[in-house]
């Protein structure tokens, strides 16, 4: 097991297990047979084809004598391996020789015409083949890389006879992997030649149910026990099937990086449910790839309203519109996209216009995010590049197979942002008066509860109660009509709210009677600003009709006394306002 193993000759890599392939000079995908010397039970792997296999075929008979050879394994049905198969038929003499593959190659394999040998199935065979004293197990790993592909396990010896899984595209691949450097033409083949990472680790979970010693794979290098979990664990994590993605370029590394991109940015959106997390995640994740200074996110709410999600402002989202060069996409469907952009699935923001061969020079991009199934733009994307970069296909074929979960995760805030804004609404109507503007009494209760702990604390932060009823006014109903009446109040509301300060507290208790809850003001000041509102309303001249008619009203004020509770405070204040009726009315009472 040296790398000067002389390949002239057959060599035995585990008991009655012979390598008989051949390397053709100066090919990197060398073509491994091999054999399995059991009497006349004897088993050929992949045979090969007429470049390789004169020389297996004179390897074997170092080994035995051809006629022994009763099974013909062929993993699936490319050419490197199958192609000596007719061959063979006019070679093997013996009746009971077959070809074993399954039966999706033997659909293609019966165009070879064989005239002897039968093409049978390894799935009626159990998935398995006794030797008698030795049994090989068949793994199926479909599409490595083959519809009908599969492995076979020598239960015997632990070897797994792999075919194009494990196997390595390299000029100088030794013939046993050294160390884990042979992961290396491992990785460079299977991202070429493998499907995509979930069909390789569905094939990988299957063979690892055996208990694999040995790896013997058709192209690169046999795998030795103390390499076989690197290598399977290694692929595990490997992304391939990258000729999926795009057509236009061949860099398997950049392109393997763009796959891993992708796949990261797909977990982001599903795992991370705060969009400030998803947008700077995707923006950290793209900043490789692009000059990138920002995302911008533009949706259309239920109402129409338009909601942006910008770094600026936190992503919280403002009712602010797209800037006017792509107003008019958010909402279209996506013919009407096209139309608008020359036929993109994307617009290039103004200050391009030069290209660089087939590529695109751009300052911003804007991308739409379809909604499912409406096909609407109903959300679109800016990404604002700090430089003019260049827009390759397979960065747009990124960017596009993005937009679907983006679209989604948009969506959703944007829907999380409507029932915010409802339970925001709805609180507002529950604390604020809707004729008025004033708090209700709901939340006065709310908010006094603190306030009276604040002054239990701190004899400072004293609380003044002044009620207040507008007098006579049912004779301003009577006289002017209910919206005058209206009026009136919104008015009185306007006054009381001017004279009192953010921390005090204006309150509509009902109809005509409102307080004003006056915080840490010593008692003068406090009867004071009562006075000054008693004084501005008497003095307000309302519209006609009633621009001759003084509105006035009364006051009553109390002083709340530390750990004295509020209502006792405010009946005060009550009783004081009805010695001010009794009075006679336009004029404010001190409660004692
Ligand atoms: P006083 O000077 O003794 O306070 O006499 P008043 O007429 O102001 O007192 P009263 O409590 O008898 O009348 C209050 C009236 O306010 C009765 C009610 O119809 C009217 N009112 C209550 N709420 C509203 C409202 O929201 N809008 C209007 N326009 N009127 C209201
Ligand atoms: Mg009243
Ligand atoms: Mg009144």
């Amino acid at each position: 097991m040296t790398p000067s193993t002389d390949l002239q000759h057959a060599l035995e890599i585990a008991p009655h297990i012979w390598w008989v392939g051949h390397r053709l000079p100066g090919d990197p995908f060398q073509c491994h047979a091999y054999l399995l010397e059991w009497g006349e039970q004897s088993v050929l792997f992949d045979p090969g084809s007429p470049l390789t296999f004169p020389e297996t075929l004179r390897k074997i008979q170092e080994v035995i004598p051809l006629s022994r050879i009763r099974y013909f394994v062929c993993h699936h049905q490319d050419p490197d391996i199958t192609a000596i198969l007719p061959h063979l038929d006019e070679l093997v003499s013996r009746p009971d020789a077959m070809v074993l593959s399954h039966w999706r190659a033997n659909t293609l394999l019966k165009h070879l015409g064989l005239k002897k040998m039968p093409l049978v199935c390894v799935e009626q065979q159990g998935w398995q083949l006794d030797l008698g004293g030795r049994r090989l197990r068949f793994i199926f790993t479909p599409y490595l890389h083959f519809p009908g592909a599969f492995c076979s396990f020598d239960e015997h010896t632990g070897t797994l006879f792999s075919s194009d899984l494990f196997g390595g595209l390299s000029h100088d691949s030794p013939l046993f992997a050294q160390d884990e450097g042979c992961f290396a033409a491992i990785q460079t083949f299977h991202e070429h030649y493998m499907p995509s990472r979930d069909i390789l680790s569905h094939g990988l979970a299957a063979m690892e149910q055996w208990p694999i010693r040995l790896i013997a794979p058709q192209h690169g290098s046999i795998i030795p026990e103390p390499l076989v979990a690197f290598v399977i664990n290694r692929l595990k994590e490997l992304d391939c099937g990258l000729f999926l993605m795009t057509h236009t370029h061949s860099d398997y590394r950049r392109l393997s990086h763009l796959n891993r991109l992708l796949r990261e940015m797909i977990q982001t959106l599903v795992l991370h449910r705060d969009f400030s997390e998803v947008a700077e995640r995707i923006l950290e994740l793209a900043k490789p790839l692009l000059p990138i200074v920002g995302l911008d996110f533009y949706t259309l709410m239920e109402s129409g309203a338009p909601l942006c999600l910008a770094p600026e402002n936190g992503f919280r989202g403002v009712r602010t519109p797209p800037p006017p060069a792509c107003a008019a996409l958010l909402g279209s469907d996506r013919q009407a996209w096209l139309n608008q952009c020359a036929g993109n699935a994307y617009q290039l923001i103004p200050g391009d216009g030069i290209t660089q061969g087939e590529e695109s020079v751009v300052q911003g991009l804007v991308l739409p995010l379809f909604s499912f199934p409406t096909e609407q733009a109903r959300s679109l994307v800016i990404l604002r590049l700090t430089e003019p970069a260049l827009l390759s296909e397979e960065l747009l074929h990124l960017l596009e197979q993005l937009s679907l979960p983006l679209a989604v995760a948009v969506e959703r805030e944007s829907l999380l942002r409507m029932m915010d804004a409802e339970r925001q609404s709805a609180y507002e109507r529950s604390i604020r008066d809707a004729l008025t503007g004033l708090y209700t009494r709901h939340y006065m209760q709310e908010a006094m509860g603190r306030l009276c702990q604040i002054h239990n604390r701190d004899a400072n932060a004293t609380i003044a109660v002044a009620a207040f009823d507008v007098d006579h006014f049912k004779v301003i109903n009577d006289t002017y009509g209910h919206a005058m009446g209206d009026a009136v109040l919104h008015q009185v509301a306007r006054l009381l709210m001017d004279n009192s300060r953010s921390m005090d507290l204006p309150v509509r208790l009902g109809g005509e009677e409102f307080l004003l809850f006056i915080m840490g003001t010593p008692q003068e000041a406090a009867l004071a600003i009562a006075e000054r509102i008693r004084q501005q309303v008497s003095l307000w001249v309302f519209a006609e009709p009633m621009h001759h008619h003084t509105v006035t009203i009364s006051a009553g004020v109390a002083f709340r006394q530390p750990h004295e509770p509020i209502e006792q405070a405010m009946e005060r204040a009550d009783q004081a306002l009805y010695r001010a009726k009794r009075g006679g009315r336009n004029r404010v009472i001190i409660s004692h």
